[in-house]
């Protein structure tokens, strides 16, 4: 068949109450404001409208889930297949006694201060952290000293027939920012649990995480969050300091002079500009220390020639 002739993405979609939108650009939601297009982005209307579009949609068709964009580069190419966004429609957040149940599209910071309005404790490290329950609970997200899998319970994912699954934490196979649920499963709610406290030790606990935060991450800017996991025993952001890679650039990307384990995109940088520094202090971590990085942040694309790792 000729290539002018073969049916466009967007004619084989499932009719869908959501909202779809062609090649996408998805820099506009994404924390550093940079790479290329979604083929198809989809903006669920609800569960059931996801779960109808995912039992239609054709298998030989690539999925994408994406929440705030606050831990992915986008490569420049774009992404081929569909973009699932979950929005609005997927944040409500409720309360059942001390748990709080939260739609996979809430914000970690509603979730928490949520939490703080009902004088409820444990979810405050959420507060800092700039992403969805979604992108949370796929990341087993976490800062000072608590993550997902302390206050998690249960939570809810649709695989790629659209079938629900409960998921309870124990089966979550939680490790550091990983879990081990099947990457293709897309979670659309979660149950956590919190412990009743008074409200001045949570706004207490809240405010010195938010000082500690402010000074110690470049969180004003066009960043990814960490770059890189930790290896075991050791902090990212020393190994990287101690190769001599503090401020070091490629174009527009800059490893942050704040907190050296964050790329930060200074106005133009390319996704492929990120990742190529992302490689380079690799390279040099490896040869100055012998510790090969794993990249924390998920990169999503198809990968440039010149900066696969
Ligand atoms: C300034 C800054 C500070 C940060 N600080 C921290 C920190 O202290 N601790 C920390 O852990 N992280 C931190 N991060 C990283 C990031 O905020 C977290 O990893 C967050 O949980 C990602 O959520 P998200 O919704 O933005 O997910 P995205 O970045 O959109 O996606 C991340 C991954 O989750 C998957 N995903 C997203 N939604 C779903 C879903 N509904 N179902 C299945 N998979 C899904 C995506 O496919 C992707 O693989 C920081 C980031 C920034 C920019």
């Amino acid at each position: 068949m000729l290539a002018h002739t073969l049916p466009r993405l967007i004619d084989r979609l499932p009719i869908t109450r959501g909202e779809i939108k062609e090649q996408a650009d998805l820099s506009a939601i994404t924390w550093f404001r940079t790479g290329g297009s979604a083929e198809i982005l989809y903006r669920p209307a609800d569960i059931e409208d996801l779960g109808l579009f995912l039992k239609t949609l054709d298998s030989d068709i690539e999925l994408t889930v994406l929440g705030l964009g606050s831990n992915v580069l986008i490569r420049d190419s774009g992404v081929s297949g569909v973009v699932i966004h979950l929005g609005k429609a997927f944040g409500p957040i409720e309360f059942d006694g001390n748990d709080v149940i939260a739609g996979a599209g809430a914000l970690d910071v509603a979730v928490s201060r949520a939490c703080r309005e009902r004088n409820l404790s444990g979810l405050e490290f959420l507060n800092g952290i700039p992403g969805t329950v979604g992108g949370a609970l796929r990341m087993n997200a976490g800062a000072y000293g608590r993550e997902i899998s302390d206050v998690l319970v249960s939570a809810q994912a649709l695989d790629l027939s659209g079938q629900t699954h409960e998921i309870s934490a124990l089966d979550f196979g939680f490790s550091y920012r990983h879990t081990d649920i099947d990457p293709s499963w897309i979670f659309v709610s979660a149950r956590f649990r919190a412990t009743p406290a008074n409200r001045e030790d949570i706004d207490r606990k809240m405010a010195e995480m938010g000082i500690n935060r402010r000074s110690s991450q470049p969180v004003q800017t066009r960043t990814g969050g960490s770059t890189f996991k930790n290896p075991p025993g050791r902090k990212a952001w020393e190994l990287i300091d101690q190769a001599g890679c503090r401020g070091l650039t490629v174009g527009d990307a800059k490893v942050s002079e704040q907190h050296c384990n964050f790329l930060i995109n200074l106005g133009n940088a390319s996704a492929s500009d990120l990742e190529t520094l992302g490689e380079e202090v690799r390279r040099r971590v490896e040869e100055d220390s012998g510790f090969v990085l794993e990249w924390e942040i998920r990169r999503i694309g198809v990968p440039d020639e010149e900066t696969t790792s």
